[in-house]
This record gives structure tokens, C-alpha cells and sequence, in this order.
């Protein structure tokens, strides 16, 4: 993290509880989204951040609600609570939930999480004792409050992290129905790292005259990550994963790949290679996940190879790289996945492995980012032929990705709104 707001956290006027627990965390300065997101909501604004993970998001939403919460004492809601945060995973659901509670250990803040996986027993027992923040992935909020368990007609603010990768998962209509049972007039604040349409009209239906702050253009990859390709036939990716990995010098790596099945194969692989790797993907259960997670947060494995939505919650700052086995459906995947790296200020490297098949994904990606990646050419596998390859991409499915007969593609391909729902129903269900 590099703050280059002179602002302090004293100046921005929170509570000394508040400072107190941020100088317990090491927080010297805000980062800019925080200096510019914490006046807005302090005021009790409506907010639509654009910032990619990484900028400091969770701080700046979790100090300003926190010090509403400690200017305004009142009993926590039965049932219910004041402050519910919606996030996509179970691991960022988490990771958002111990932030506030990090933030707020000199406060009296009752926290909880609730998402799927697990029994809800305990989360319903927490819900009955009144809860001041819930952090919640909507799937199982939703469940809760459909049960009768969960009454949040006392909110008083929703925030809505990440939202452009929970419509992605195919959330809008849970976050519909859980937003129809908020009280009209809450304060509401969202977050999404891009914006397309869908997440405009979101805005546009939940937010009230909204402050805006925008940390990095949409869409565009964080600089201090160095970007590359190397492009080589399908056969060779593993090959040419290890030889990464052995490289001198490298610290953690997150390894992406297309599908679960395929991340259990290259876990495997590397295990059997030398290499400490864990699986962190949707048919894992939350037991194994968070293992997994553990393990690799407290340095005792190297690598984690991961599928796109389970890898949303992964905040390690140690990573150094982020290869990718295989290129993801969607170019916005590409980067939430890059982000993993060059975090809290520190330099990353992305390695990007690319077949023939995939070849018209990383077009797509590169349009995205706005730049094409540097290729890696000086390796034994390099390979012309996936270069300059004119394949479709591989069809997504329930199983493994069917091959697709070359075809010559005469112009360049644009994809419709449908190809682009139907690639995103793919991603959410084989992630
Ligand atoms: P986030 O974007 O919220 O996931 O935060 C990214 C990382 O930056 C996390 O490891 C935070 O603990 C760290 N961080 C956030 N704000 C600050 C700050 N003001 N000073 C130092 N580290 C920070």
C-alpha cells in the first residue's frame, strides 16, 4: 500500500477508539480511496467506489461506518442488525468481517458472518442476540430471511462489495429480493472494481444521489504488476508452470486455472513435482478451503491453484506472482486475478500461459486492459503457431472444455449480449 494523501487518519476525524485500533494495525496513513471515500460517509452520503482490490477498499467503508456506529449507540437489532455488508464469497465475506473487527477492538461492535457451506445454526443463534454488522454472502442471507430467521427492517446502511463480480455470480435477483426488505430510507454504499451496464443500473436503482470515487480507471491493471505471455501448444503448460515456479527467486504464486477438474490436476501435479500446492475451488468444502487458505496465508505452502470466484477473498500480501494455467472466460476475471499480486505496495509479476484455444480470450483480455501483455518468446515451448492462432475459444460446460474444429475467423470476432451472459453462466457454474 502506498497512501499519497497527506491526509491522517486524525484529520479525518474518527473517533480515538477508531485511531486507536489503527495504529494497533500499523495503518500510518489513509490510502486515497480512503481519504476520499471516509468524509463522504462519515456525512452519511451515498457512495459508489470504483477501486480494484487492493487500494484499501474494506478500510474505507469499515472506519467511517464503525464511527457512525459509536456516535449513534443503540441496542443491536433482534434478528437483525444495523450495518449488513454483501460480499460474493465466503472468503471475502470473512476477510471484510475481521477487518471490522480488527477496527474495532476497543469498541463494543458485535459482528457475525453468514454464508452457505456451512450449518446455520450458529448464525442463527448470533442473529437472535442482535448483531450491530452482519457480513453476508447474499445466497444464504437470502435463505435466512426467507425462513423467517432475519429481519433487517432496522438497517440503517447496506454496503454492496464487489458488485460487479456478485452479478457475475448471478446474485441480482437474491440482492433484489434481500434489498425489498430494507427499510427505504438507509444509507447505501457501493463498490465494484468495473462498470459495465448492469452494475450502472444497479447504481441507479439502490443509490440516492451518490458521491462518486474512482481510484483506478475501470478495468485497467493495476502498474506495478509486470504482465507477460508465453505462448505454447496445451501439452506443454505444466512443463512450463514448474519451470516458473523453480525460478530463483520466487516467493508464493497463485495458480489459476480454467475448471475445478483442472485445478485438482495441477495441484496434483505439482505436489508430485516438489512443490507444496493446495486446491482452493467451489467442490472444496468450507472446511478444506479454509485450510487451504490458512496454509498458504502462513507460508507453509507455495502455491495455491485456484479457479476464478473462489479465489475473490485471497489478501496475501507475500504473493509474487500469479501465473495463469489458463486464461479466464471473461476478460474482467483477468484483472481480479492479477490483483492478487502487487499488493500493499510491494511489485508483482503476472505470467500469462496461452494455447491456440485460448488465443481469442487473451485478444479479449488485452481490449479490456487497454494494452497488449509483453511476450515471453525465449523458452524451449514457445510456439508460433498459438501466436498467431485464429481458433474459438474452447466451449464452457458442465464437464471438460469440448474441443472446438479450427475455423478461420475473416474478421474480428465482437461477442453479443448473449454470448456474453451465456460465458458468464459458464464461468459462475464451473468456478
Ligand atoms: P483491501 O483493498 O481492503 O483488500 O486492502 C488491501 C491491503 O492493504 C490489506 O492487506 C490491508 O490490510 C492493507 N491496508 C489497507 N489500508 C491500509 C493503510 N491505510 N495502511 C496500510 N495498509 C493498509
Amino acid at each position: 500500500m502506498s497512501p499519497t494523501s497527506a491526509t491522517t487518519f486524525a484529520d479525518l476525524g474518527l473517533t480515538p477508539t477508531i485511531l486507536r485500533a489503527l495504529d494497533d494495525a500499523g495503518y500510518v496513513k489513509p490510502t486515497p480511496i480512503q481519504a476520499q471515500s471516509i468524509p463522504f460517509l462519515l456525512e452519511g452520503r451515498d457512495l459508489l467506489g470504483l477501486a480494484q482490490t487492493g487500494t484499501g477498499k474494506t478500510a474505507s467503508f469499515a472506519l467511517p461506518l464503525l464511527h457512525r456506529l459509536a456516535e449513534t449507540p443503540r441496542p443491536a437489532p433482534k434478528n437483525g442488525a444495523r450495518i449488513l455488508v454483501l460480499a460474493p464469497t465466503r472468503e471475502l465475506v470473512s476477510q471484510i468481517a475481521d477487518g471490522f473487527e480488527s477496527f474495532s477492538r476497543h469498541q463494543p461492535v458485535r459482528v457475525t458472518t453468514i454464508f452457505g457451506g456451512v450449518s446455520q445454526v450458529h448464525q442463527v443463534k448470533a442473529l437472535e442476540e442482535g448483531m450491530d454488522i452482519i457480513v453476508a454472502a447474499p445466497g444464504r442471507l437470502l435463505d435466512l430471511i426467507e425462513q423467517g430467521l432475519c429481519d433487517l427492517s432496522q438497517l440503517e446502511t447496506l454496503v454492496l462489495d464487489e458488485a460487479d463480480q456478485m452479478l457475475d455470480m448471478g446474485f441480482a435477483k437474491p440482492i433484489e429480493r434481500i434489498v425489498a426488505t430494507l427499510p427505504a430510507d438507509r444509507h447505501t454504499v457501493l463498490f465494484s472494481a468495473t462498470m459495465p451496464k448492469s452494475i450502472t443500473a444497479l447504481v441507479e436503482s439502490l443509490l440516492r444521489d451518490p458521491a462518486k470515487v474512482e481510484i483506478a480507471p475501470p478495468s485497467t491493471t493495476v502498474d506495478r504488476i509486470a504482465q507477460s505471455v508465453m505462448f505454447l501448444d496445451a501439452s506443454n503448460k505444466k512443463a512450463a508452470l514448474l519451470s516458473q515456479l523453480q525460478t530463483p527467486g520466487i516467493g508464493q504464486a497463485v495458480v489459476f486455472t480454467l475448471q475445478k477438474n483442472i485445478a485438482n490436476e495441477v495441484c496434483t501435479f505439482l505436489t508430485e513435482s516438489g512443490i507444496t500446492a493446495e486446491a482452493l475451488h467451489g467442490n472444496r468444502s468450507q472446511g478444506q478451503r479454509e485450510r487451504a487458505l490458512n496454509a498458504f496465508r502462513d507460508g507453509d505452502v507455495q502455491v495455491l491453484v485456484a479457479t476464478d470466484i473462489a479465489a475473490r477473498g485471497i489478501d496475501v500480501d507475500t504473493v509474487t506472482h500469479v501465473i495463469n494455467h489458463d486464461l479466464p472466460s471473461l476478460p474482467e476475471s483477468y484483472v481480479h486475478r492479477i490483483g492478487r499480486t502487487g499488493r500493499a505496495g510491494r511489485s508483482g509479476f503476472a505470467i500469462t500461459l496461452c494455447d491456440a484455444e485460448q488465443r481469442a480470450w487473451l485478444h479479449a483480455v488485452e481490449r479490456e486492459i487497454g494494452r497488449t501483455l509483453d511476450v515471453h518468446d525465449s523458452h524451449e515451448w514457445h510456439c508460433e503457431k498459438a501466436r498467431n492462432s485464429t481458433m474459438r475459444p474452447p466451449v464452457l460446460g458442465g464437464g471438460p472444455v469440448k474441443q472446438v474444429k479450427p475455423q478461420k475467423v475473416r474478421e474480428r470476432r465482437v461477442w453479443t449480449e448473449e454470448e456474453k451472459m451465456a460465458a458468464r453462466a459458464a464461468a459462475a457454474k464451473t468456478s
